[in-house]
């Protein structure tokens, strides 16, 4: 790692504008994958030019809930990224065969990001996404290594045993010496016919997680927003477009737009 043979990341260079996020969680089924992909499309629907790396190795849903199943192209030495909602994405999916699982230890894994990260055409983005499987493992440390300016944007929903999980993914940071971008709570409440919230996980895990963090890198991490359930969110990740693109005044994309314009 680092000789001089390691293929050049066009993000990680000095002078780069390329605002790179890699979304974390402590935990899986979180809603991680939803909001890197709706964060990406409201993004781009503003006019940014967006890629999302699905660098969940292991979970990878990315490609899914934004509609493609294309494959990435080769010309010359370099990998072209399908284009989904004005999103470049690529993702290991696009590069197994149906849902055969992928086996890769560290090393291999390192690889692949570097090779994804460097031999991928992803032109001059104004901003790139990165899903991270859940948890602090090789990935992040490996994506840390390749990109030391990505910023962390830590996903956890409500319930503090969630939020416990989530601050020791954010708090990474600390030894890779990464920025924390913000925390998204995700699955924050279910609105209800009658007007009134039902608060399915509990609250306070967002509040909770962005304040312990704040504490820990002695910078301001704030709670960049609240996503309601809705089940039109799920509805619209699992039939391919996001809802911040369907239903853009529905109050959960409302919120993802919002998180969207302080990034
Ligand atoms: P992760 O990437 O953390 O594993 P996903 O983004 O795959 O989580 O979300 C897990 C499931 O929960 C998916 O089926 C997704 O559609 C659903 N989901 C996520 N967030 C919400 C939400 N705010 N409201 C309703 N369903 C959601």
């Amino acid at each position: 790692r680092g000789d001089s043979a390691d293929p050049v990341i066009p993000f990680a260079q000095p002078g780069s504008l390329t605002r790179v996020y890699a979304v974390a969680s402590g935990k899986g089924g979180v809603g991680k994958s939803s909001v890197t992909v709706n964060l990406a499309a409201a993004m781009a629907a503003r006019g940014l030019s967006v890629g999302v790396l699905d660098a969940d190795i292991y979970g990878h849903s990315v490609p899914r809930m934004l509609g493609t199943d294309a494959r990435p192209t080769q010309v010359e030495r370099m990998i072209m990224p399908p284009v989904a909602h004005d999103v470049k994405v690529i993702s290991i999916a696009m590069f197994t065969q149906g849902n055969t699982p992928v086996v890769w230890r560290g090393p291999m894994l390192h690889r692949a990001l570097q090779q994804f990260l460097a031999d991928v055409f992803w032109g001059d983005l104004d901003i790139l996404l990165l899903d991270l499987p859940p948890g602090t493992g090789d990935v992040a440390i490996s994506i840390a290594q390749l990109i030391p300016n990505a910023e962390i944007l830590v996903v956890t929903t409500p319930q503090l045993a969630a939020a416990e999980v989530a601050e020791r993914a954010g708090s990474i940071a600390l030894q890779t010496r990464q920025r924390i971008a913000g925390v998204v709570e995700n699955m924050s409440w279910l609105d209800l016919p009658d007007g009134s919230r039902m608060e399915l996980y509990g609250s306070g895990g967002g509040q909770t997680v962005a304040d312990s963090l704040t504490r820990a890198v002695g910078a301001t991490v704030p709670l960049l927003g609240q996503i309601p359930i809705e089940q039109g969110l799920r509805e619209a990740s699992d039939e391919g477009t996001p809802i911040v693109l369907r239903d853009p005044d529905s109050a959960s994309a409302k919120a993802l737009i919002e998180v969207a314009d302080k990034l």
